[in-house]
Protein backbone atom coordinates (compact mmCIF):
# COMPACT_ATOMS: atom_id res chain seq x y z
CA UNK A 1 0.00 0.00 0.00
CA UNK A 2 1.61 3.44 -1.10
CA UNK A 3 1.99 5.76 1.64
CA UNK A 4 -0.41 9.06 1.10
CA UNK A 5 1.16 12.32 1.04
CA UNK A 6 -0.53 13.33 4.94
CA UNK A 7 0.08 17.03 3.50
CA UNK A 8 -2.48 17.93 0.80
CA UNK A 9 -2.80 21.44 -1.17
CA UNK A 10 -5.94 22.75 -2.27
CA UNK A 11 -5.69 23.46 -6.26
CA UNK A 12 -5.20 27.62 -6.65
CA UNK A 13 -3.13 28.26 -3.52
CA UNK A 14 0.47 29.93 -4.10
CA UNK A 15 3.36 29.05 -3.68
CA UNK A 16 5.15 31.62 -0.78
CA UNK A 17 8.47 30.97 -2.12
CA UNK A 18 7.97 31.58 -5.93
CA UNK A 19 4.39 33.26 -5.69
CA UNK A 20 3.19 30.92 -8.44
CA UNK A 21 -0.40 29.51 -8.46
CA UNK A 22 0.31 25.75 -8.20
CA UNK A 23 -1.11 22.30 -8.86
CA UNK A 24 0.72 20.37 -6.56
CA UNK A 25 3.05 20.51 -3.33
CA UNK A 26 3.25 20.94 0.26
CA UNK A 27 1.55 21.92 2.77
CA UNK A 28 3.56 23.26 5.67
CA UNK A 29 2.08 24.75 9.04
CA UNK A 30 -0.82 27.17 6.61
CA UNK A 31 1.86 27.84 4.21
CA UNK A 32 1.90 26.24 0.82
CA UNK A 33 5.29 25.39 -1.07
CA UNK A 34 4.88 23.76 -4.91
CA UNK A 35 6.54 21.22 -5.72
CA UNK A 36 9.58 22.66 -7.26
CA UNK A 37 10.58 24.77 -4.32
CA UNK A 38 9.86 21.55 -2.45
CA UNK A 39 12.33 19.88 -4.59
CA UNK A 40 14.96 23.40 -3.74
CA UNK A 41 14.14 22.94 -0.59
CA UNK A 42 14.81 19.43 0.42
CA UNK A 43 18.33 19.65 -2.32
CA UNK A 44 19.74 22.47 -1.08
CA UNK A 45 22.47 22.03 0.50
CA UNK A 46 23.17 23.52 3.88
CA UNK A 47 26.30 25.41 2.91
CA UNK A 48 24.50 26.48 -0.40
CA UNK A 49 23.54 30.42 0.55
CA UNK A 50 19.97 30.07 -0.40
CA UNK A 51 19.38 27.81 2.15
CA UNK A 52 19.14 30.34 5.06
CA UNK A 53 16.67 32.59 2.83
CA UNK A 54 14.30 29.56 2.01
CA UNK A 55 14.28 28.53 6.40
CA UNK A 56 14.17 32.25 7.09
CA UNK A 57 10.90 32.69 4.63
CA UNK A 58 9.05 29.81 6.15
CA UNK A 59 9.86 30.76 9.53
CA UNK A 60 8.62 34.17 9.20
CA UNK A 61 5.83 33.02 7.11
CA UNK A 62 5.10 30.00 9.58
CA UNK A 63 5.30 32.92 12.85
CA UNK A 64 2.82 35.45 11.03
CA UNK A 65 -0.03 32.83 10.49
CA UNK A 66 0.32 32.09 14.05
CA UNK A 67 0.31 35.39 15.40
ZN1 LIG B 1 7.25 27.63 -5.51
Amino acid sequence: MPVKKSMIIRLGDTCVLCKQQMEDGIHLCEVHVCEECERKLVDVNVDDQTYPLYVEKLRQLSLERFL
